[in-house]
């Protein structure tokens, strides 16, 4: 069995990796690169492998740094399977043709603003290519080990990331890849604790977090409460950077869980973004997948998806609207790294506003303008224009849905023998501090995985 890392190596965005086994060439993930436009620009290059000659394609989860480039992978000739947990496949329609929409209005600005005289601006892939992609996909179940061709299996456990988001085993030529695809803290609200395979001859290891641990949960969320109670106090908005899937459910979980305690029903409650909407719905489908606490906290009232004051926008003109707001709302919106969608236009409108908080509940890739506001910028650039960052940032590491340094250790000592470890989707120096603390604790010399380097498992 052969790895061939291509993407997400050093980096956070972009996940993909090729398996060559038993004469198949497996592609794990399909992701888009998210950063500066100039990172993002690499999505349109090609492939950095032959597409004709994969056979099987296996996601982790539904995210678009992991399933992003899936319909340009079909549309540029992939015909094959596309396996991932039956929730991802559920996820994976909304997100994709979000995607799609959100490039297509890129590209029609792009085109609009362009040269007279150069050609039109094509975007990366249409909602029509997502459509013809949808019918490869290959649902799978946790724990149900599949025979993707003779001599490959695949088995997938709870990453406990988002709804749906799986730990890859590979099982091919007599060997064992465990690939871990995003790992979620353990204690996420909603989601099971993500689970340890038994034993692995290598070892894909996210490292998103690999050189700190997060704030105590408890105290995290304590703090949400605190910056909610001086936001009241203040007379402003609240605007939360979220991505659709995962963050979102889990703020309107503990918004559920401390309705009292923060006096929730004063606010005005705002999910902003159709696709969110649309993924309350998915999650609402798959109790199956919810940890104990969860089907408790869904027993009681408020449901934490039908909070009585919750409104959730689907046209431009409803979220427009909000904007006349000034004081008393909370708006969650994405997407979670304020680097486009609906969130920008909010931030817009109230970061002048000392009054205002912008609270930050994820991790804020290099590039983005969640990472220049996280960073302490004065003055932020949105629209071409410059604005002055008047506004209240708050930095809330505690809720992340990637588990940290502590998590990652515990989680990899729990595989048998301690086996050979890559590390990828991590920026250097996060790789770099993890590296060091596996072999100090575990005598495992860690690979930082290169794009364009190969492995031999
Ligand atoms: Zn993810």
């Amino acid at each position: 069995m052969k790895v061939n890392f291509f993407g997400a190596a050093g980096t956070v965005t972009g996940s993909m990796h090729l398996v060559d086994a038993a004469g198949k060439r497996i592609l794990l993930d399909c992701g888009m690169i998210q950063g500066s436009d100039a990172e993002e620009a690499r999505n349109t290059e090609a492939f950095p492998f032959d597409v004709n000659a994969i056979d099987a394609v296996v996601v982790s989860h539904a995210h678009i740094d992991h399933t992003g480039r899936l319909p340009l992978l079909a549309a540029r000739g992939y015909q094959g399977p596309i396996y991932a947990q039956e929730a991802t496949c559920d996820l994976i329609p909304v997100m994709l043709m979000d995607s799609a929409s959100l490039q297509e209005s890129d590209a029609a600005r792009q085109s609009r603003k362009r040269v007279a005289g150069t050609p039109e601006v094509v975007p990366l892939y249409t909602r029509d290519d997502v459509q013809k992609m949808l019918p490869q996909l290959r649902p799978l179940p946790y724990h149900q080990r599949t025979t993707l061709f003779p001599d490959i299996e695949v088995d997938l456990r709870d990453a406990g990331h988002i709804l749906g988001s799986s730990i890859i085993e590979l099982f091919a030529d007599g060997r064992t890849l465990v690939f871990s695809g995003d790992l979620g803290p353990k204690g996420t609200p909603i989601l099971r604790d993500p689970e340890t395979p038994p034993a692995a001859d290598l070892v894909l290891m996210e490292s998103t977090y690999g050189n700190r641990n997060h704030k105590d949960r408890a105290e995290t969320v304590r703090e949400l409460g605190g910056i909610l109670d001086d936001a009241w106090k203040n007379q402003g908005n609240v605007l939360i950077p979220a991505f659709a899937v995962g963050r979102t459910q889990e703020l309107l979980y503990w918004f559920a869980r401390f309705w009292d305690e923060w006096n929730l029903s004063r606010w005005k409650i705002f999910i902003d973004s159709p696709m969110a909407a649309k993924v309350i719905q998915i999650y609402d489908r798959h109790h199956e997948l919810f940890d104990d606490d969860a089907l408790e906290v869904w027993k009681g009232t408020p449901n934490p998806f039908r909070l009585p004051n919750l409104h959730t926008t689907d046209s431009i003109q409803d979220s427009m609207a909000i904007n006349q707001i000034r004081s008393g709302a909370i708006i969650i919106a994405g997407n979670g790294m304020a680097s486009g969608g609906r969130i920008v236009h909010h931030l817009r409108h109230n970061i002048g506003r000392r009054e205002a908080h912008i609270v930050f509940v994820g991790y804020q890739a290099d590039g983005t303008l969640g990472r220049r506001l996280v960073n302490g910028a004065k003055t932020v650039r949105m629209f071409g224009e410059e604005y002055q960052v008047n506004a209240q940032c708050h930095t809330i590491g505690g809720l992340s849905a990637h588990t940290d340094q502590n998590g990652l250790l515990e989680w990899y000592g729990g595989i048998a023998g301690h086996p050979s470890v890559a590390l990828v989707h991590g920026e250097d120096d996060a790789r770099e501090a993890l590296a060091t603390e596996l072999h100090e604790r575990f005598g495992v010399t860690a690979e930082l995985a290169r794009p364009g380097a190969v492995r031999e498992v």
